[in-house]
């Protein structure tokens, strides 16, 4: 699932649409089944003609802002990924969603294999601001100043205590953009074991816990994120974040700094992989 650092490679890479005009968009037959795609085409259709101001990304989401008031809200899903076509005989994908038409541009297309993602009209950017998955949503772990404070702040919270930092990682009412696979390498990086309980983490081990979040989300997306399945970038780049993993996706394999063997547990149904010497 791309994670805030896939989110960010896809916003930056969408860049060349700002400050253009749509000339057409049209939601695919296939995008109707679903229901976070159903807007009515007639609403789409009031986007025509607009030029788009800016994508700004919220934790996983995507808001693309307009000259009118109605935003777009994007997420990405299980899979979803923009493209740009280079031509027009290029093969469209087999599960696109959208298709965008904008003045001086190769068409651009959201296609979403495993169909979890969204692209919803909203009716201003107020709205949005409202839903409440954006309105809960804790700190940005992508900021570029870590709000360390906030940060243990919020992972104080009573309902934490008792839970396992590995499954808490994953809320992003504590960090936005946080997913499976930074959650595994942070906790790589400060050496904590994922099945510890929030309230046996010591002051410095939170602290430090912050840091290595901040460490290992910039440090992914220097890298163009992590390509396991799906990612890519519009322009159809594949991350490179997976080729310093420590931990994730390396079940059995000897770890680089003590040659344990990598553990892999579920926790909460999700994967999680760690290094039971290295982490405490
Ligand atoms: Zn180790």
């Amino acid at each position: 699932m791309p994670e805030g650092p896939e989110v960010e490679c896809t916003r930056l890479a969408l860049s060349p649409l700002i400050g253009k005009r749509i000339l057409s968009i049209k939601f695919t037959k296939n995008s109707q089944k679903y229901q976070k795609y159903k807007n009515k085409q007639q609403e789409i259709n009031g986007f025509k003609g607009q030029k788009l101001i800016k994508i700004e990304r919220k934790g996983k989401f995507l808001i693309w802002v307009f000259e009118i008031e109605k935003v777009i809200l994007n997420h990405l899903g299980m899979s979803g990924k923009w493209i740009l076509l280079t031509s027009d005989k290029q093969e469209l994908p087999s599960h696109a969603k959208v298709f965008l038409n904008m003045e001086d541009l190769p068409h651009a297309v959201f296609d979403d294999t495993r169909n979890f993602g969204q692209f919803r009209v909203f009716n201003n950017y107020n709205s949005v601001s409202e839903y409440r998955p954006i309105k809960k949503m804790g700190i940005d772990g992508l900021a570029n100043k870590f709000p360390i404070e906030e940060f243990l702040e919020k992972l104080n919270k009573k309902n934490y205590s008792e839970r396992e930092i590995g499954a808490v990682l994953l809320d992003q009412k504590l960090v936005a953009g946080m997913g499976n696979i930074y959650k595994s390498e942070s906790l790589a990086l400060a050496e904590i074991k994922p099945m510890r309980l929030v309230k046996e983490l010591s002051e410095n081990e939170r602290e430090f816990l912050g840091i290595c979040i901040s460490k290992t989300l910039h440090k992914a997306l220097k890298s163009m994120g992590s390509t396991f399945q799906a990612f890519r970038t519009p322009d159809g780049q594949e991350g490179k974040a997976q080729n310093w993993h420590q931990v994730y996706g390396k079940e059995g394999s000897f770890c680089s700094k003590c040659s344990n063997k990598i553990t892999k547990i579920i926790q909460n149904g999700r994967s999680t992989f760690f290094c039971s010497k290295c982490q405490k």
